[in-house]
């Protein structure tokens, strides 16, 4: 397993492309959910200490398994981050890896992320400084999200996978057994979790987790839920309850996603299969892992 100095990425990244000028460039200042900065979580996020810092940084972190091709036995899972601040095309251009982990099987979760949240935590309360416009300033690093397939975040939140009883991490149904299968009946009752219930579903204290179109004003999300309930609802009736799975049930909580962190595409796992893509030309089958983290 490798592990990178995000700090040090950052600065060299930020520097070498002088990219502070691009620094929430893009920030719309009218309504509607144009980024992952209008969010909610965004908004809130430290009373307001996103909007109101210039060089400020919130990152996404996303860790995914990379099948490789020309060898069976070995799976390489990256840990990479994207930077929130930056315009759509840049963030997906300046992706950063900042863990490595090669091996049999899945990783433990723990080890890879233990350093990276030490990391970050320091990153948070210091900052760190670099150089934009021949003059020094600092910046803070916080994530604020967490990108995670169903199968992966359950390790990463150290909770019950979502197909167990209270495998889901939005609301509190616990779902039931059906021929065999965990399906999640429709409950037009159901209620989310609290802050309180989030942090007892998350036993240990790792990483808190949390529409494509470009723009979603209130009246359009407002709609996108009521006719996502009407479809979760009918779909039961006309498929039934062996097939309301824990992906149709998911369709009732991405409003509440696109509300705290605005349209899909600003957090789609897709942006960083590019990234993934180049990683995988690299590796070659017999290679010793050692000279593969050389290469990245
Ligand atoms: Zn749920």
């Amino acid at each position: 397993m490798f592990i990178f100095n995000i700090k040090n990425q950052l600065r060299t990244l930020l520097e070498g492309h002088d990219l502070g000028k691009y620094l929430r460039s893009h920030h719309k200042q009218s309504n509607g959910l144009w980024d992952i900065s209008d969010g909610s979580l965004y908004r809130m996020f430290a009373n307001g200490k996103l909007l109101l810092d210039r060089f400020g940084l919130s990152l996404l972190i996303t860790t995914d398994g990379v099948p490789v091709f020309n060898s069976s036995n070995v799976s390489m899972w990256p840990a990479s981050l994207m930077i929130n601040e930056l315009p759509a095309k840049m963030k997906k251009k300046f992706l950063m890896l900042i863990a490595l982990w090669l091996g049999k099987g899945k990783p433990n979760c723990k080890l890879l992320f233990e350093n990276l949240v030490d990391q970050i935590k320091l990153l948070s309360q210091t900052g760190f400084q670099w150089t934009f416009r021949n003059k020094k300033v600092s910046s803070t690093v916080d994530v604020i999200a967490v990108i995670a397939d169903s199968v992966a975040r359950a390790p990463i939140q150290n909770c019950l996978q979502f197909n167990g009883f209270f495998g889901c991490s939005w609301c509190e149904d616990p779902g039931q057994t059906y021929n065999h299968t965990h399906v999640y009946k429709f409950d037009r009752n159901s209620s989310l979790r609290t802050k309180e219930s989030v942090e007892e579903f998350h036993a240990s204290n790792s990483f808190h987790v949390y529409l494509e179109q470009k723009k979603i004003c209130p009246a359009e999300l407002y709609e996108a839920r009521k006719n996502l309930r009407l479809f979760v609802e009918r779909f039961e009736l006309l498929y039934g309850l062996g097939n309301m799975t824990f992906n149709v049930h998911q369709l009732l909580h991405v409003c509440d996603c696109v509300g705290s962190l605005g349209p899909l595409w600003g957090y789609s796992a897709y942006s960083f299969e590019d990234l993934y893509g180049k990683m995988m030309k690299m590796f070659n089958g017999s290679m010793e892992h050692k000279k593969l983290a050389i290469k990245l």
